[in-house]
């Protein structure tokens, strides 16, 4: 036990100091299924946690194809050149499944990956969105406690995970393709309501003007919704993430809205929101895995789910008895 506790304070004081491998470690430590492993992930957050807060918290979100990962390497080589240290994480439930179809393959952002002053990790695995959101949550405390002033979230713009990365960055951007005819789409789901701007990447040579004409569009489009409680108006923009153009642009966006949202002091409730969500979700989380994981209960359920089968209790009563020990 003592050597454990040595091997946490030692990742601890490693993380602080900035050391990658010891934060990959620790990473690794929180996606372990190995409970061992989970106490102490624990332990390594808790006491990173009071150097966590410190990060400017991007979440970035479109369809395959669009252009995130040549996004992410342009804008996280611009990010570093202004002398920030960058953290890329993705939120991919899927990743499991398909291999990692985000992030996984770290020769999409050959510059980034190489870069000092960048960290790039792939989604954690899992089916549960809510498991795959919570060590990424996890890993935004780590990142910042590291140093890391920037850190960006990847999602891929299909099923839930935009709304749950939407719930732990400061500033949404979603990436979106002229003409893609995919508009509607966003709008029917709720991720352009979401969005803090909308980029229209892929503006270059010939869809140059289509780009410019979804961006009109765009702004039409957002106009159409109620101001947000930010006060925040939106904002449209292009950008060609393979010719780097624009890329400054949407920093200069994201540094406005955040300016204008500390000033307001909405930019620290909204994190306040989100820290008592967090709260709640891993109370869940960490209620239901207490419970399955004590050895008496595995053994009980065990034995009232053979009673269930066999007719002779109910379901309520069962989980009554259960909860009681
Ligand atoms: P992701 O699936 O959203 O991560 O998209 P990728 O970054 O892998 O890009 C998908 C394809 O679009 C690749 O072939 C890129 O080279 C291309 N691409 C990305 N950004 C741009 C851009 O700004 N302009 C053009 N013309 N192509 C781009």
């Amino acid at each position: 036990k003592r050597k454990q506790q040595r091997t946490t304070k030692d990742l601890v004081d490693a993380i602080l100091k900035g050391n990658i491998t010891a934060l990959s470690q620790a990473i690794t430590l929180i996606e372990s299924k190995n409970l061992k492993h989970t106490d102490q992930a624990n332990a390594i957050i808790k006491a990173c946690l009071p150097h966590a807060n410190t990060s400017i918290r991007i979440g970035i979100t479109g369809v395959p194809g669009v252009g995130k990962s040549t996004f992410i390497e342009a804008f996280g080589t611009h990010l570093t050149t202004l002398n920030k240290k960058v953290a890329v994480l993705a939120v991919d439930p899927s990743s499991s499944l398909t291999k990692g179809s985000i992030l996984g393959d770290k020769t999409r952002m050959e510059d980034l990956v190489k870069n000092k002053q960048a960290f790039i990790r792939p989604s954690a695995s899992g089916t549960s969105l809510g498991g795959v959101a919570r060590k990424t949550r996890e890993t935004i405390i780590l990142c910042e406690a590291a140093g890391f002033d920037t850190v960006i979230i990847e999602t891929v713009g299909v099923g839930q995970s935009e709304t749950a990365v939407h719930s732990m960055v400061d500033f949404f951007l979603l990436l979106k393709l002229a003409g893609a005819g995919d508009e509607l789409q966003g709008i029917k789901r709720g991720i352009i309501e979401m969005a803090d701007a909308i980029a229209i990447n892929k503006a270059d040579g010939d869809n140059l003007k289509r780009a410019k004409l979804a961006k009109v569009e765009f702004n039409r489009a957002l106009h159409m919704y109620p101001t947000k409680d930010s006060d925040w108006q939106p904002k449209v923009t292009t950008c060609s993430a393979i010719d780097n153009q624009g890329i400054d642009n949407i920093w200069q966006i994201i540094s406005d809205y955040i300016t204008l949202t500390k000033k307001n002091n909405y930019f620290k409730n909204k994190r306040t929101e989100q820290n008592k969500f967090w709260l709640l979700q891993t109370i869940e989380e960490q209620l239901k895995n207490t419970f399955f994981n004590t050895p008496k209960i595995k053994d009980e359920l065990k034995k009232q789910l053979d009673l269930i089968e066999a007719n002779k209790t109910t379901p309520f009563a069962a989980a009554d008895y259960l909860l009681s020990l």
